[in-house]
């Protein structure tokens, strides 16, 4: 058999990372059975279906290295094997049609809410006899189709992740709705759980792998299945991902969607790697580091957890920060490529192809302490600056005994060839000998340098920012500003 599983967003948002994470889990568990990872997109729900989330989640895949081999399939375009399916349901007396009102729905409701039941259909529509139907349809009612289920009707499925499964037909609700209601009478927009079953038959899916929310839709489409003579495919429920308080991760987070990672910047091996960890430990528990190839190879729902999986921001930028410090993984002029969008969005002082090799510099200068893509901008902010503020710590450091001299001692070497290339010895010779010449401790020369060239006391290494701003011309002028601080 060829497993055949597929990942089945709704475009009604951008990509979620519960979603994505599913996917990761789908994608491992086809590349290890050398099967087929199958994309789908249920985009029946016309008001909050959109194209752009449709692109979102397709640009999203793609950037995480989720590629799919078939598909993408469109639920809209494929309304027909619903409509037929639910006619079979109908010609079957599997399914009926129900016209109950709203206003019908809520006063059932309440009465079962007021004798302390749990709110389900109770079938009232199931037996209509072709006169009652008539009434209700010269009344200008519109009927809804609903799928049968019984009360003792046993379901059982063994789950890949849970083990064995059991659910009684009676807690599902009643009769199930399976199409909307129409105007004229047809059958309507298929809802979510026949589109589903109809759409996995027809696409040959062997493996259904879903987060667990969907544990009661199993049941539920268990039953489509054998109503409409399918095969039940395998169903693994993987476990929901979890805030720091061990509540479902939310809006409230502050960020859900894979564009929010990206735009944080997290980087698509770092958190792809990351998310085959939620959930799923591999056979040597040490290893966390894996490309998405190494991680197939050795999937399986045995070491999927049952428990939710807490998302841990520490171990995510762990991860990041580990695939950016490698050189191998990121040289330095891919990193610059990436970190470029970052500097443009708070700066437009720079030309990115004129300025290349600076830039590159820089990247290589950050790359062993950079944990967030985002993270650049700030860090670098003093290299693009032509306006630097000198923070409070700075500006103390600079009122210090000795620091006009180490200031002009700097100053008096480096003015005259500020125009040509400063190399990282001349600029050491430069410290030394004003240490050297006005008996100075070199700790307060570097110090105050660093303070003078940064405006700031922590920063990336100080010979090496130097330079930098030399190539940008910027070197003596700060020294020069700095100065005046000093002399204040
Ligand atoms: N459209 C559903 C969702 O996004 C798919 C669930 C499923 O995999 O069946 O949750």
């Amino acid at each position: 058999m060829t497993v055949r599983v597929r990942i089945a967003p709704s475009p009604t948002g951008n990509l979620h990372i519960g979603t994505a994470r599913t996917a990761v889990f789908n994608w491992l568990y086809a590349r290890h059975h050398q099967g087929t990872f199958v994309l789908r997109i249920e985009d029946t729900d016309e008001e909050r279906s959109q194209p752009e989330y449709t692109q979102n989640i397709l640009d999203g895949l793609s950037w995480l290295g989720m590629n799919w081999d078939e598909g993408p399939f469109f639920q809209s375009q494929r309304l027909e094997l619903y409509r037929d399916a639910t006619q079979k349901l109908l010609d079957q007396g599997l399914a009926y049609r129900c016209y109950c009102t709203t206003a019908e729905l809520d006063e059932m409701r309440t009465a079962q809410k007021e004798r302390g039941e749990a709110p389900r259909y109770d079938n009232r529509h199931r037996h209509l006899t072709a006169e009652q139907e008539a009434a209700f349809q010269s009344e200008g009612r519109q009927a809804v189709i609903r799928f049968k289920i019984e009360d003792d009707q046993a379901i059982n499925w063994k789950d890949l992740v849970r083990g064995p499964m059991h659910w009684q037909g009676r807690d599902l609700g009643g009769d199930m709705v399976v199409a909307r209601a129409t105007a004229s009478g047809e059958i309507g927009q298929p809802l979510y759980n026949l589109a589903v079953v109809v759409d996995d038959m027809d696409l040959r899916i062997t493996h259904v792998i879903r987060g667990e929310d969907h544990i009661a839709n199993t049941a539920k489409q268990i039953l489509l299945y054998q109503a409409l003579g399918g095969t039940v495919p395998e169903f693994s429920h993987t476990p929901l991902i979890l805030n720091s308080e061990g509540k479902k991760l939310s809006k409230r987070d502050g960020v859900t969607s894979i564009t929010d990672f990206q735009e944080m910047g997290f980087i698509a091996p770092a958190l792809a790697n990351y998310m085959t960890l939620l959930g799923w430990s591999p056979p040597d528990p040490t290893q966390e580091i894996f490309s998405l190839s190494d991680a197939a190879a050795q999937f399986d729902f045995e070491r999927v957890n049952k428990a939710g999986a807490k998302f841990d921001w520490d171990k995510l930028d762990w991860i990041n920060s580990q695939y950016l410090h490698d050189e191998e993984k990121w040289p330095s002029a891919q990193l610059t490529d990436a970190l470029i969008p970052y500097w443009q969005a708070t700066n437009d002082d720079f030309d990115p192809v004129a300025d290349r090799s600076w830039l590159e510099q820089i990247a290589g200068l950050i790359q062993p302490s950079l944990v967030r893509l985002k993270d650049a901008a700030e860090m670098t902010q003093f290299l693009f600056t032509r306006e630097l503020v000198w923070t409070d710590d700075a500006q103390k450091q600079l009122s210090q005994d000795g620091v006009e001299v180490a200031l002009q001692g700097i100053i008096d070497q480096l003015a005259p060839s500020s125009d040509s290339e400063l190399t990282a010895d001349t600029a050491k010779s430069f410290i030394n000998s004003t240490v050297k010449e006005n008996k100075l401790k070199k700790g307060l020369v570097m110090r105050s340098l660093r303070a003078a060239l940064t405006g700031d006391m922590h920063g990336p290494d100080l010979m090496e920012s130097w330079l930098l701003l030399h190539q940008r011309g910027e070197d003596l002028k700060r020294l020069q500003q700095a100065l005046k601080i000093a002399r204040l």
